[in-house]
């Protein structure tokens, strides 16, 4: 079936100003030709929108988690199986929501493997999904109630191994302490810079690209030297991290709704005292650092840690608010680090709309060059050329 799509306007996932009044075909579940203003173009079916951009890409998310208000507390009382239930709505929400790829940055099993090949499969309805299995932290280090623990170097290089005979596309590290598990402190260092450049070399030579969890100062300078593609989170950067993640090419994924929700629904008792106060600490200081870090041309993707307190798989339009209102993107900047930029990070064919690219693509009621809230609701969802049902 052949899909044309007539926008008042045409965001391409690049910086360029976005193309006007122009109609996008979609054939054999691609882009095909994109014709200006008075172009007959033949289709099946018509839509129309006011604008059009690339499907979102979240690229830190973990499907098996909800959103609930204790993380580390829910693991104790749900199922294996519920949990993989959990997993496969969390991708059918976030794809309603407007992401048509997502990176799960780790979970307790290996659900969201499983789930990424359903779903390319047809068997299930989710975004194109990038796994890391479980991530790599210390013994009884941040995340060790759902990681594998991991110590000495070639116990992590064995780590690395187990999650690609898991089938995991991609690695996740834990740099420094976090926010959800009792006891971490978010500043120290867990994993050594040594574990973690074995972990690498590891993953490397496999083709898999590695992510680390790193807020404290030093555990994010011993990942960045270490070698890592992806800082996550990387609250507590200082200037010599900034210089480090330029010389490098290192992306910096900066989840922002994380600490943010958390901080905003405080008041409602439901979190443990530790998550709160830990993210309180964390929510002015990441504002001012990492927004100097993209001030002084660090190349930030889009990623929101989807699953954690109050933070829903469907919301990730949020996190892209958040990278223009706390960081000062332009919103057609921060549509760029959560489209091209997220998906360039995750070496996947998706976050640009060009003629022979996949058509992943959203249909929104309103200019988001104007109005970044656009993305909240779109109208209509297509991924792989086929219209998502929402609703
Ligand atoms: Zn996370």
């Amino acid at each position: 079936m052949r899909i044309a799509i007539r926008t008042g306007t045409l965001y391409d996932g690049s910086a360029n100003p976005p193309r006007t009044r122009v109609t996008l075909l979609i054939e054999n579940g691609r882009v095909g030709r994109i014709a200006g203003d008075g172009e007959t173009v033949e289709a099946d079916r018509t839509y129309e929108a006011a604008c059009v951009v690339p499907g979102l890409i979240n690229a830190h998310a973990h499907l098996e988690m909800n959103g609930e208000p204790d993380t580390q507390g829910i693991y104790l009382i749900r199922t294996p199986t519920e949990r993989t239930l959990d997993a496969a709505r969390n991708a059918r929400l976030a794809l309603e929501g407007g992401v048509t790829t997502l990176r799960d940055l780790g979970g307790k099993e290996s659900n969201a493997v499983a789930l990424r090949d359903a779903i390319a499969k047809g068997d299930h309805v989710g975004p194109t999904i990038v796994a890391a299995g479980r991530a790599l932290c210390m013994t009884g280090g941040h995340g060790a109630f759902i990681g594998r623990e991991t110590d000495g170097p070639w116990d992590a290089r064995k780590g690395v191994r187990e999650q690609l005979k898991a089938g995991a596309s991609c690695i996740k590290l834990i740099a420094t302490g976090g926010v959800l598990t009792k006891g971490a402190v978010p500043g120290l260092d867990q994993l050594s810079e040594e574990e973690m450049r074995a972990a690498i070399v590891e993953a490397h030579t496999h083709g898999l690209r590695v992510a680390a969890h790193a807020i404290g100062t030093n555990g994010i300078k011993n990942a960045l030297r270490a070698g890592v593609d992806s800082i996550e989170h990387g609250h507590l950067l200082d200037d010599e991290a900034i210089e480090l993640f330029k010389a490098r090419g290192t992306y910096l994924v900066p989840t922002l709704a994380a600490v943010s929700c958390i901080y905003e629904n405080a008041a409602s008792g439901a979190q443990p005292d530790f998550v709160v106060r830990k993210a309180t600490e964390l929510y002015e200081r990441a504002q001012v650092n990492i927004g100097k870090a993209w001030r002084a041309g660090v190349t930030i993707a889009g990623g929101s840690d989807a699953g954690t307190p109050y933070n829903r798989h469907q919301d990730y339009a949020y996190e892209v608010e958040l990278m223009s209102t706390m960081l000062g993107m332009s919103a057609q900047q921060a549509l760029v680090a959560a489209t091209a930029t997220a998906g360039a990070l995750l070496g996947v064919d998706a976050g640009t709309l060009a003629p022979e690219r996949p058509a992943d693509l959203l249909l929104l009621d309103r200019d988001v060059g104007t109005d970044v809230g656009a993305l909240r609701s779109p109208r209509v969802v297509i991924k792989g050329g086929v219209v998502v049902q929402t609703g």
